[in-house]
């Protein structure tokens, strides 16, 4: 290709996506609303509402970064617990929530950390910020009722360990969900996505993160990421059952979903 990111070698994209996201951990938060229009925030709702996040569950959000998806899952459990007037029996059940924010960067995560103080509310004590990588997780076999992945999976090196330390760290019973920016097939919309993607996300980059390179790698790890079925096959493979996934418009965005049964 003409960005010459095609033949980088597997150390050198691990320590480049690092690189990526030093960078922008900062700017990562407006970015995102930047780049998507605000979108992404409605994407990962989805997401979480496929989960069906309840009290007392232990989850892990892998690539978790600044904890968008996490604080979700918590305000999702919390908004049924005021809901509910529960007794004190139940309280406890609440304290017992774990929400394990892993991620490869100290820099996002330290944002993330920051945010949830801000937030309050207890929220802290629910919320674990471990620093990991999704290749090879530091978590127990069978210990999660809940796993998501939201834009991470996209810039690991193998794709494959991702799923099968996923598989093996959920529960029976547990869902694997991932939300990832996907392949538009729609054609009209394709070409203006594509001239979106490729000349206005560099140039949003360079704008307000000062960092081009950083943005254009971004775009360029969105084609080379398997297409919607193909990413269901490779699930399914690593043991998943019941795998499905939805597109959210029309593709630039798809949640895949499977089951350990
Ligand atoms: N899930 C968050 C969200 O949706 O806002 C953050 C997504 S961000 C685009 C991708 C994140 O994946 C970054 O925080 C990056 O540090 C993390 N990451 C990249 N490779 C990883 C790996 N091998 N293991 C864990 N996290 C990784």
């Amino acid at each position: 290709t003409s960005f010459g990111f095609k033949e980088v070698h597997e150390e050198e994209k691990s320590r480049m996506v690092s690189n990526v996201f030093s960078n922008v951990a900062s700017n990562y938060d407006l970015m995102n609303d930047l780049m998507s229009a605000g979108l992404h925030r409605l994407w990962k709702d989805r997401l979480v509402s496929k989960l069906n996040p309840f009290p007392g569950m232990k989850h892990l959000d892998v690539a978790g970064g600044t904890g968008d998806v996490a604080f979700r899952i918590l305000e999702t459990i919390n908004s049924v617990k005021h809901r509910a007037m529960q007794d004190v029996l139940e309280d406890n059940l609440y304290e017992e929530t774990r929400i394990f924010v892993c991620d490869i960067n100290p820099n996002m995560l330290n944002v993330g950390k920051k945010r949830a103080l801000e937030r309050g509310s207890g929220e802290e004590k629910s919320l674990i910020w471990v620093e990991g990588d999704a290749e090879a997780l530091t978590f127990e076999d069978n210990s999660m009722d809940g796993y998501t992945i939201a834009f991470g999976i996209r810039n690991v090196t193998h794709i494959e360990k991702v799923l099968a330390e996923a598989f093996r760290v959920l529960k029976r019973g547990g869902r694997f969900l991932c939300l990832e920016l996907s392949h538009v097939e729609v054609p009209i919309f394709k070409e203006f996505y594509d001239y979106y993607s490729f000349s206005i996300i560099p140039a949003l980059g360079e704008l307000v993160a000062g960092d081009r390179d950083s943005y254009q790698y971004l775009v360029e790890s969105i084609r080379r990421f398997p297409p919607q079925e193909t990413f269901a096959s490779m699930i399914a493979d690593a043991g998943f059952q019941k795998v499905e996934y939805e597109n959210l418009v029309g593709g630039v965005v798809s949640i895949h979903s499977g089951l350990k049964l």
